[in-house]
This record gives structure tokens, sequence and C-alpha cells, in this order.
């Protein structure tokens, strides 16, 4: 399918201070739009972003039939754009749409469309280390009928917004012995609207008490560690990195394959398994847990520095956490193109489009 291109003919780029950018808030001058009638997706384009018209039974609205996907472009040395790893995105954006009784999308066409769009606004990514340019694929249902069934009609976009190097301080933890975000059976896996906003009310609470981010436990027995906000977490026991297995409720980070894949690269020892939150505070009393760190495309790797559960709080000794911040640096480094992509986990994009 070739995809149309209507440019702006008023760019926002000169009003647009690169090297201070709110996370989240300030989006590129274009967008990719396709629409799904029933059979096939047609229509594919990129225009100015605007506004959507969507008429008040829109489907999404009322039940949520919604996916996304979350990745990044940065530049290298030269100035090309490299995307990482968006086969796999793709692949994660489809697993979803199947959850969801969603359309998908031709992996092949689902990466040209990114290519396109960041082909388009390249001079948006920000030249300094660690910026670069996030990309947010979104489908929704567009039927416009009051009715629990899946949407016939459905709208894909992508959105790119330009951010900064993105640094987050260490976290802390509550452990929710009260509240869930996702349970084996249910649609924790797929990166779908509602298991975002499920998690909105405990991590307003757990804010209030002074914490970061929830740490999720299981929906059955409040007992199997789960993830993290929008990160998938690993601890370090003794000399194994251990992280939850996947088992359904639990989203699968292209970051987390990615640190597995490095981590055994460098002869350490990883293991997937269940990991129970006394697991945890056992190894810590007994002086083996050594660092515990959120994986995910935003941030990277993020330091947990407390977790609490209960009446136990655990917290971590940073000055003994290493590997997060080497983990950091080597995708950080494939990423910008200045440590070598060893395992084709990188896509440049070459210049197509008039500029
Ligand atoms: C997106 C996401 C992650 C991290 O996935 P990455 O592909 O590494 O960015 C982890 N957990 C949840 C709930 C997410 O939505």
């Amino acid at each position: 399918m070739e995809i149309r291109i209507k440019k702006t003919n008023q760019s926002r780029l000169p009003h647009v201070d690169l090297s201070n950018i709110p996370f989240g808030r300030v989006f590129t001058d274009h967008m990719f739009i396709m629409d799904f009638d029933g059979e096939a997706w047609r229509n594919a384009r990129i225009e100015p972003v605007d506004k959507l018209r969507i008429h008040p039974a829109n489907l999404t609205l009322h039940y949520g039939q919604s996916i996304f996907e979350g990745m990044k472009a940065a530049k290298n040395e030269e100035g090309v754009p490299l995307l990482f790893r968006p086969e796999m995105h793709a692949k994660r954006l489809n697993a979803s749409a199947r959850r969801m009784c969603m359309p998908e999308i031709e992996e092949e066409f689902f990466i040209e469309a990114i290519t396109q769009l960041v082909d388009l606004e390249r001079r948006w990514i920000p030249d300094m280390d660690g910026s670069a340019l996030y990309i947010r694929p979104l489908m929704f249902a567009t039927d416009e009928f009051l009715g629990v069934a899946p949407s016939k009609k459905f709208t894909f976009l992508i959105l790119t917004l330009p951010v900064g190097p993105y640094y987050t301080e260490p976290v802390k933890l509550l452990a929710s012995d009260q509240y869930i975000r996702a349970a084996v059976g249910g649609v924790g896996e797929a990166k779908t609207a509602g298991n975002y906003a499920a998690s909105l009310f405990p991590s307003e609470l757990a804010q209030k008490q002074g914490f970061d981010q929830v740490l999720w436990l299981d929906g059955v027995e409040f007992k199997y560690i789960q993830e993290v906000g929008t990160m998938n977490i690993f601890f370090v026991i003794g000399n194994q990195i251990i992280t939850p297995e996947p088992n359904g409720a639990i989203l699968k980070g292209i970051t987390r394959d990615s640190f597995i894949t490095i981590l055994r690269d460098w002869d350490l020892e990883v293991v997937e398994r269940p990991v129970s939150i006394d697991e945890i505070v056992d190894a810590y009393d007994n002086g083996t847990l050594k660092e515990v760190f959120g994986s995910g495309t935003a941030a990277v790797a993020v330091n947990v520095k407390q977790i609490t559960y209960k009446d136990s709080d655990l917290e971590l000794d940073l000055s003994k956490a290493s590997i997060a911040d080497r983990l950091k640096q080597e995708i950080s480094g494939i990423r910008h193109g200045s440590i070598d992509d060893t395992r084709d986990w990188i896509k440049p994009v070459l210049e197509q489009v008039q500029a």
C-alpha cells in the first residue's frame, strides 16, 4: 500500500526548544494514519497532526478496545535515526491485536510506516546524547454503536514526540497486597488501554504514601511479583539475575528481552521463573539481595532504592548496584550507534522522502 504524504506548510519546529522538552506534550508536525473498513487497512497517509472527530458512541470511549506501542528512534553520530528492534514492536502490537479482537498489521508495513514518518520528522530528533524521538503507534475501534461487541472498523495512527535524556532517580516501590494490575487469563500481556486505567487509583494511593510506583503482585495469592508501572523487574540475588517469567499477566517488555540477551552474552546467569515477594524479603534479610531494577523503553533501566511490603522496608544499598548502569550504557550505546550492533537490533532510517 502506498503512503500518501500531505506536508504542513507551517512547521512548529522553529518554536520548539529541543534542549528542554517536557515528556509527552510536544508532538512533531505530522502523524501517520490509516483506516480499517472491516476488510482491509486502507487510506494510509502521513498528514499534519490534528484533532480527530469522534462520534459520542465510539466503541473505544465506552469499552476500551484500544492498543498501543512505545518505541524510540535515536540519532547516531552522522545524524541518521536508528530504530531499535522495530519488528519486535510489530509482533507485540499484533499479539495485543489478537487478544483484543482487532486487525493485525503486516510487519513490513508497520516498519515502513514508522520509517517514512521518522524520515520526514528527522529534524525533530534532538542532537543531545540520550535524546530521541519517542514513537507511539495506537490502534482503536471506531464503530459507533452501543453494544459490547468487537468493532468492525478501526483507526491506526503513529505519533512521534521528541524526548530529552530520560533520567530517573532511583525509585521507592510499594508491593500492594490490596490491588492488582492484571490476572492470569486477563489482558495483562496486551498493551491495551484498560490495564493503565486500572493502575491509576492504586498508583495514586501509593504516591500519597510517599512511594513512586506500585510493585504488582499476582491476582490470586498476592504473592508472586509481576512488574512495576510500565517496567519489567529484575532482582540480583547472589550471583543470579532473576526476573519473573511471563505467565500471561505480565507485559513482555522488549527492553526485558534485550537485557536478558545482553546479560547472557556477558556470561551472567539469568533465570526466568516465578519470584515471590517473601523470597525477596528473605534475600534482603540474609544479605544476598544486591540490586533491583526496572526495564522499559522510556527510561531503559531504573534502580530501585526501596521496596515496602506489609511491615518490611527493604532499603537497597545503591553503592552495590552496578548491573542496571552497565545495561543502560550498553543499550543506549547500541541505540545511538556508538556500540557495535552485533545482534541486528538496529534499523537505520535513510533519507527517502523529500524534505
Ligand atoms: C510497555 C510496558 C513495559 C516495557 O516494555 P518495553 O518494550 O521494554 O518498553 C513493561 N510493562 C508494561 C505494563 C508496559 O506497558
